[in-house]
């Protein structure tokens, strides 16, 4: 029987690792919504609305409506990357500048009530798993499975900045904590959807799991 999972938790919690091994070993879809939030904002971004950590949100608002966001399988990564206005953006929204802007972007209810519409059409036909920040609480609250994702700060400040270093981003570990920090700060005091755990919801912290231990109990 196919079911919506939805997936919900603090950033860096490793949300999307885990909502795409479900999808693949459930054969069902995949969408990453933060990806889509951080298309929104590149796109903000490259038009100059962003600036000193403010939005031109009346800029950004007025042109919504030039904004097509789609998702398109990349064989080679197992799962899907994000395209903006057609263009395979699905590396440029991970860099930490979009990081740093994305929570601002979030905020604003329009920005939300197109996103989440679009989320919602993606998840008509059953058999999907979706991360986010209230996927559980308002895209989805009928989602047969509700999974709260968490771990400390310090942790998942770490597993990021390992990331990006990787990346061959130039970034000091407190940057990212400040900005791991900064972003739960914002989702979950923001007026529209804030992140909270729904109450049906269940709650994993991750802090002292690994990806495979933490699987299992998914999956089970
Ligand atoms: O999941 P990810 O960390 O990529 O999400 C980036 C940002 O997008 C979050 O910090 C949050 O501000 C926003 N977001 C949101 N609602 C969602 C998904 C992401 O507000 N459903």
């Amino acid at each position: 029987k196919s079911i919506v999972i939805a997936i919900d938790g603090h950033s860096s919690t490793g949300k999307s690792t885990v909502a795409k091994k479900l999808a693949k070993e459930l054969e069902y879809k995949y969408v990453d919504t933060g990806a889509m939030y951080r298309a929104v904002t590149l796109f903000a971004m490259r038009n100059n609305w962003l600036q000193n950590g403010k939005v031109d949100e009346s800029k950004l608002v007025k042109n919504l409506s030039s904004i097509e966001i789609n998702f398109e399988y990349n064989p080679e990564a197992g799962t899907n990357d994000v395209i903006l206005n057609g263009e395979n953006v699905e590396k440029e929204i991970r860099a930490m500048e979009v990081s740093e802007h994305v929570s601002s972007v979030a905020k604003i209810d329009e920005v939300r009530k197109k996103l989440v519409e679009i989320q919602k059409q993606l998840g008509e036909e059953k058999g999907i798993v979706m991360d986010g920040r209230d996927i559980g609480s308002v895209v989805f609250p009928e989602a047969e499975l509700k999974l709260f994702m968490t771990a400390s700060a310090d942790i998942r400040a770490q597993r990021r900045y390992n990331e990006l270093k990787e990346k061959g981003e130039d970034i000091t570990f407190e940057e990212v904590l400040k900005n791991v920090k900064h972003r739960d700060e914002v989702d979950s005091n923001r007026k529209n959807s804030p992140l909270i755990q729904s109450e049906d919801a269940i709650k994993i912290d991750n802090s002292e799991l690994s990806q495979e231990e933490q699987f299992e109990i998914i999956l089970n």
